[in-house]
């Protein structure tokens, strides 16, 4: 299934963030022994736990709900913080990330969903922190693109019009702050169930967990 999926991605220049929440270091390896280094995790113990345990040159990524007193648990190593939904948190990144003398790589997370239980920020939001003085001051943060959650719904369409929205919103973001910026590059969209369509409206990293993984309990 791994490699079926790389090939399809790699033909298009996705990447693939392999979730691996709630699966064992050993299904981890398993990935990381045919080649595959990106790995998301969604819950702080759990990803500082395992890893602890795997190879050094994983490329942890975190896709889950961050709170700020939780930043310097993985500062140390995150590869990239898919989930920035506010200011505060964006400070707090810089100031651990600064702490162990690196620059983070961070996406801003917005809400593109219909469902009110998703994160992220809206235009406005973002606009008010990408203009604010603080976020000038900001050195060791990096925003390198966008990312959304559609709808869990089976309505294709709307699915697809969600994707369309989070596009349009990194393309406005390039044109008015990252003009000069060529590694404000990332719009990650696209879970197991949606990764085709949100692929064909222009997504650059897809999130895969249950179809590499397996179904989580
Ligand atoms: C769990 C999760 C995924 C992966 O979901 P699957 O449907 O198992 O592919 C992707 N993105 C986020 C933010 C998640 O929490």
């Amino acid at each position: 299934m791994l490699a079926q999926i790389l090939q399809e991605l790699q033909k298009k220049q996705v990447k693939l963030v392999a979730v691996s929440k709630k699966k064992p270091v050993e299904q981890i390896q398993k990935f990381y022994n045919q080649g595959h280094k990106i790995f998301g995790e969604n819950y702080i113990q759990e990803l500082k736990a395992k890893q602890e345990q795997l190879p050094n040159d994983i490329e942890w990524h975190f896709i889950g709900h961050l709170q700020s007193n939780k930043v310097k648990d993985i500062a140390a190593f995150i590869r990239l913080i898919h989930t920035v939904d506010s200011l505060k948190l964006l400070t707090e990144i810089n100031k651990r990330a600064k702490q162990n003398e690196r620059i983070i790589d961070c996406l801003l997370q917005f809400h593109i969903a219909q469902e009110s239980s998703k994160f992220g920020l809206q235009w406005q939001d973002a606009q008010e922190i990408l203009t604010s003085d603080k976020f000038n001051q900001l050195h060791n943060v990096n925003i390198v693109g966008v990312m959304g959650m559609a709808s869990f719904t089976e309505d294709q369409n709307q699915v697809r019009e969600e994707f369309r929205i989070l596009k349009s919103i990194f393309d406005r973001l390039k044109s008015e702050f990252f003009n000069q910026k060529d590694d404000f590059y990332h719009i990650s969209m696209g879970m197991s169930g949606d990764y085709p369509l949100a692929i064909e409206e222009g997504s650059t990293m897809v999130r895969i967990g249950s179809l590499l993984f397996g179904k989580r309990d």
